[in-house]
């Protein structure tokens, strides 16, 4: 019997809480007496994900869902609360410190915004190319010829080398920002609304870079977008969170065709109106549980259709309810297996 190999990155039972400091006017109340408590934000909330070398796996949500902290916690921008994180198997925090350093290397992130991402005061030689040299892929001799490799793949000319990222349009610092990523030789890039910021056209050209990347060097995506249409296209997976915890995941087409989960229904139906309007999810569904606050039981249950007694003082599981497809929700337990 074949059995999957090990995954290539994984996150266990991972959650990350912020503390929200009182500010100077709670302070004071509180030395006055008042019960002024900082607040725990749960940004997420006991996460399991498995990403197999070569996948794309999407990750869709509202703004504020926890999504974009699990990218970092996925790039160990951040460290989790709670949980650990695995890399073909190890669990990373455990390795030597030099095979630490090299997962770090592996695992690359692109931001949303170019713009700021970028070193406003470097030269787009120094951009791509410094980072291979401090780590001693390259000789600093060979920057320059480095850098103009980098760019070459990302579809930029060399005569952009000099060139600061404040002389580019949003979509040649897109570009830049994938040149950098690949300069150190990553498996695995963590795309966190990587093509949000740009015009749809701009978008398109992007996203099939991307996938044109994905075959040349064997990558690996964590694809993180508000947008599911942009998830649809370049997916093999997709997971759903809300409130930070994923509430649907299943094979892209699965999730598609037989979408499950309430709030993945709204969301799916939402898509249009959030394109057109650039309202956000939140408006137009008014009100929905802070993350600070949250509910007992069901974190959607404000919106869902459907509550059950039991939603609001037990929260659901992850259940597989079709081969590969995973939704939290009591409707599938009431259901007959
Ligand atoms: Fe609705 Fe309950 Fe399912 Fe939550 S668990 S989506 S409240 S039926």
């Amino acid at each position: 019997m074949s059995t999957l190999p090990a995954p290539l990155l994984e996150l266990r039972g991972v959650s990350k809480r912020f503390v929200r400091a009182l500010d100077t006017a709670a302070k004071l109340a509180k030395l006055l007496g008042a019960s002024a408590k900082e607040e725990t934000v749960r940004a997420v909330d006991a996460v399991d994900l498995a990403v197999q070398a070569g996948e794309v796996v999407g990750l869709v949500g509202e703004s504020g869902c926890g999504k974009s902290t699990l990218g970092r916690l996925a790039a160990g921008l951040l460290a989790p609360s709670v949980g650990t994180r695995l890399w073909r198997g190890e669990e990373i925090v455990l390795l030597p410190a030099t095979a630490q350093r090299d997962v770090r290397l592996k695992i690359q992130m692109i931001f949303q915004d170019s713009y700021a991402s970028l070193n406003p005061r470097m030269r787009v030689t120094d951009i791509v190319g410094e980072a291979p040299v401090v780590h001693g892929m390259i000789k600093q001799r060979e920057q320059h010829e480095y850098a103009t490799q980098m760019l070459a793949h990302v579809g930029l000319d060399a005569s952009l080398l000099e060139r600061f990222p404040h002389q580019f349009s949003g979509g040649q610092r897109a570009r830049v920002g994938i040149a950098r990523a690949l300069a150190v030789k990553p498996e695995f890039l963590v795309c966190d609304e990587a093509v949000a910021a740009l015009d749809v056209s701009i978008q398109a050209q992007v996203l099939n870079l991307f996938m044109q990347l994905r075959e040349k060097f064997d990558l690996t995506y964590l694809f993180i977008s508000h947008d599911m249409g942009v998830v649809q296209h370049v997916s093999d997976r997709v997971f759903v969170m809300y409130l930070g915890r994923v509430i649907e995941n299943a094979p892209t087409a699965e999730i598609f065709a037989r979408t499950n989960h309430p709030y993945t229904k709204a969301l799916l139906a939402e898509v249009p109106r959030l394109d057109a309007r650039k309202k956000s999810f939140v408006a137009i569904q008014g009100e929905i549980p802070s993350p600070l606050d949250p509910p007992h039981g069901c974190h959607f249950h404000p919106r869902c259709p459907q509550v059950m007694p039991r939603c609001r003082i037990d929260q659901p599981v992850l259940r597989e309810i079709a081969p590969l497809h995973f939704s939290a929700c009591h409707l599938n337990d009431a259901a007959p297996s």
